[in-house]
C-alpha cells in the first residue's frame, strides 16, 4: 500500500525566505502552465513545481529539468491571478540546486547560466556577441556545430543582427559595473 503524503512546510519557508514569492497563494488554476512557452521540454509543469514547493517535495523540485529549462520569460508570473512569483521561484530553485551541487539534467543549461552571469559581471550588462561565442566554446559545441554546418547558420544570424544594429561589436561598459559585479559575486 502506498504511504500517505506527509507535507513538510519547512521547505516552503526556506524558499520564501528568499522572496517573498507568495507560493502558498497558489490554488492550482494552471494559468501559469497554460501560458508557458517551453512546457514541451519540462518534466514538471510550472504549477506542479509550485505545488511540490508547498508540499515540501524538495528533492523533486531541485532535481527536475524544469527549473533549468525555464527561460525566465515571466509569462507565468504575469498570468497568475494570485501574484505568485513563479519565474522568481524557478530562479531561486536553480540557485539552491547549484549551491547544493545537485547534478543538472541539462548541463549545457547550467553552463549558459554561468557564462551569462560571468558576462554581466565583466561588463555590467550583457554583451551578446561575446556571450554566444564564449558559450559555444565552454559548452563544447563549437566543433560539433562546425562539423554539422549549424555554426554557419548561427554566424549568418549574427551578421543579420549586426547589420540591423541589434548586436553591438564593442561592449558598452555599464558605469555601475563594479556594483553589478558585487551583487552577482559567487
Ligand atoms: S497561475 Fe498562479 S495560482 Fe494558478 S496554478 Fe499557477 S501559480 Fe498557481
Ligand atoms: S518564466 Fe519559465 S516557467 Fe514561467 S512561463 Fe516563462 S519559461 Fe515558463
Amino acid at each position: 500500500m502506498e504511504s500517505a503524503l506527509k507535507p513538510d512546510f519547512q521547505f516552503l519557508d526556506e524558499v520564501e525566505s528568499h522572496g517573498p514569492f507568495e507560493a502558498a497563494a497558489c490554488y492550482q488554476c494552471r494559468k501559469c502552465t497554460n501560458g508557458c512557452p517551453v512546457t514541451f521540454a519540462m518534466d514538471l509543469y510550472p504549477d506542479q513545481v509550485i505545488r511540490k514547493v508547498i508540499l515540501g517535495q524538495k528533492d523533486d523540485v531541485l532535481r527536475c529539468s524544469t527549473i533549468w529549462v525555464c527561460a525566465t520569460c515571466e509569462t507565468c508570473t504575469t498570468r497568475c491571478p494570485n501574484d505568485v512569483k513563479i519565474a522568481e521561484i524557478m530562479d531561486c530553485l536553480k540557485e539552491m540546486a547549484a549551491r547544493q551541487n545537485i547534478p543538472v539534467p541539462q548541463p549545457q543549461a547550467r553552463i549558459l547560466h554561468q557564462t551569462f552571469l560571468k558576462n554581466i559581471r565583466r561588463h555590467g550588462r550583457v554583451f551578446e556577441g561575446e556571450l554566444m561565442a564564449e558559450y559555444l566554446i565552454t559548452s563544447g559545441q563549437l566543433m560539433p556545430k562546425f562539423k554539422d554546418g549549424t555554426l554557419m547558420d548561427d554566424m549568418k544570424l549574427g551578421i543579420n543582427l549586426l547589420r540591423k544594429g541589434k548586436m553591438p561589436v564593442i561592449p558598452k561598459i555599464h558605469k555601475g559595473r563594479k556594483f553589478v559585479s558585487e551583487i552577482l559575486k559567487d
